[in-house]
């Protein structure tokens, strides 16, 4: 039998869609509310919503995990001591607590249809009156047959006119029970309703910490009716600060910042998302930014979460991703590059050259990190910049427009530069420095002239790592053949 003092937080997304960032942030703080102290993080999930239901759900909920390291102590495939760990394979359960309450007449049978509630609704705003369904309203008779009949909670058995319960940041809540309906507990397809499974799971799991987002503070009020009503003891609430998109507005599963597996493919690190997450409506206390997985565990006081919604920001987030690129070894670099790379270009090319599964491919590829290890925020814009180093580009006049070069000054200054380069056979840096720096101070150009013309050439497009290393990474036969072929053109 567990230890009932533990810490044990959960997860219980239900699958109807993939998960986005603000539902992840949910599962790490769970994480690392549990492992701060200790305990268990359970992931369970809440698939009792079968229209709403997303196959394919599951599956990429496991891949986060994976992929960002917060592995779950229980859950679905995993197992544990409290399973099943989908509400789909526990409804005996539900049903059992539920009848309990309809033999105690805290709940009851109700086949009155939703298009009678709607209507009754709807005459209330009429008359500018409240309204809030409570079966004694309506005059009912049931018949013999309770299958596919729906059980509500019945609120007029609910002692007192609030229900109060505290949140561990935001203090003491307290509602009206006037204005709680009588709520369903199983549906008519006998499956249970989120409010009903959620509050007898966590019984059953032990979860000490309930730990999720902001908009379920709504739920709350029923969730501890129905603790006080099954005698369970109730645990701790936490409700986090919603995420907000750039636009302010609530990041939906269809929002840009929405798919992990997006940022994963555009060489975000897992690390760095995590680090990122964790500090979005957290704060460690001290000006330490850069933070690993086991450093937060370390780190993480729940006193420190803040109440006010927390914005998404894509710069910070490559902010923290330079930041972990910059604390990887060059093995590890390469091993984000590579898939990322060969995604870029096309699958032909790739499989004519066996492209990046030879040592060769490999040196050249860390040659290339090696020169701006640093600066790189975003593998898969940085790829962009260097799509030149690994296929030459066609060089048109668009190459000299966009670089505001005159063609017949561009073809003199090339023409030259080319007669100076071939004479050289060495192809070291240095030795590249001051073959150009020698031809600019005799030709009498400008430095900027020549280095536009060379980069033109060379690369065909602004910006990009210096000329130098280019040229190097290029080598001699590559970089002649496209200042010829710029001549050509
Ligand atoms: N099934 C709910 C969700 O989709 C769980 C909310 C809770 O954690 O209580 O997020």
């Amino acid at each position: 039998m567990s230890d009932n003092s533990k810490v044990r937080t959960r997860f219980a997304p239900s699958p109807t869609g993939y998960l986005h960032l603000g539902s992840i942030r949910t599962a790490l703080f769970c994480y690392l509310f549990a492992k701060s102290k200790s305990g268990q993080f359970v992931w369970r999930l809440e698939d009792t919503d079968q229209e709403r239901f997303v196959s394919g759900a599951e599956a990429q909920m496991r891949q986060v995990f994976d992929w960002l390291g917060i592995a779950p102590d229980e859950g679905p495939e995993i197992g544990g001591e409290f399973g099943p760990y989908r509400q789909s394979e526990r409804l005996k359960l539900y049903q059992r607590f539920a009848h309990e309450l309809v033999d105690q007449g805290l709940a009851y049978y109700s086949d009155l249809n939703q298009a009678v509630i709607e209507e009754a609704k709807l005459k209330a705003k009429q008359d500018k009156r409240s309204f809030v369904f409570r079966g004694e309203d309506f005059d009912r008779q049931l018949g013999d047959n309770r299958a596919n009949v729906p059980i509500r909670f019945r609120m007029s058995k609910v002692v007192g006119d609030t229900v109060t319960w505290k949140d561990s940041i935001r203090g003491e809540q307290t509602v009206n029970l006037s204005t709680i309906e009588d709520f369903i507990l199983i549906k008519s397809d006998g499956y249970p309703t989120y409010n009903f499974a959620n509050v007898i799971d966590d019984h059953l799991m032990q979860v000490s910490d309930v730990i999720r987002a902001e908009e379920f503070i709504a739920s709350t009020p029923k969730h501890q009716l129905l603790y006080q009503s099954l005698g369970f003891a109730v645990p701790n609430f936490l409700h986090l600060p919603i995420v907000l998109g750039e636009d302010k507005k609530k990041l939906s599963k269809r929002s840009g910042a929405s798919d992990l597996m997006l940022l994963k493919h555009q060489g975000y690190l897992p690390n760095a998302i995590v680090n990122y997450l964790a500090l979005l409506g957290w704060n460690p206390g001290s000006t330490q930014e850069v933070f690993s997985l086991s450093q937060l565990v370390a780190a993480f006081n729940p006193k420190s979460l803040q109440v006010s919604p927390a914005i998404y920001n894509q710069e910070r987030l490559d902010w923290f991703n330079t930041q972990h690129l910059r604390m990887l070894g060059m093995q590890e670099l390469v091993e984000v590059f590579k898939p990322l790379i060969k995604d870029y270009f096309d699958p032909e090319w790739e499989a004519s050259r066996n492209f990046l599964s030879n040592p060769d491919d490999i040196a050249y590829l860390e040659r290339i990190l090696t020169v701006e290890k640093d600066k790189i925020t975003n593998p898969k814009q940085y790829i962009d910049k260097i799509y030149f180093l690994y296929r030459r580009p066609k060089f048109d006049q668009t190459v000299l427009d966009r670089f505001d070069l005159d063609k017949a000054d561009f073809e003199v200054v090339v023409e030259r530069l080319l007669a100076v380069l071939e004479s050289n056979q060495d192809w070291e840096k240095g030795e590249l420095i001051n073959l150009v720096k020698g031809f600019i101070k005799s030709s009498g150009l400008s430095t900027k002239f020549v280095m536009m013309s060379l980069r033109a050439s060379l690369t065909s497009q602004l910006g990009a790592m210096g000329i130098y290393d280019i040229m190097v990474l290029l080598g001699r036969q590559e970089s002649l053949a496209r200042l010829n072929q710029a001549l050509e053109e």
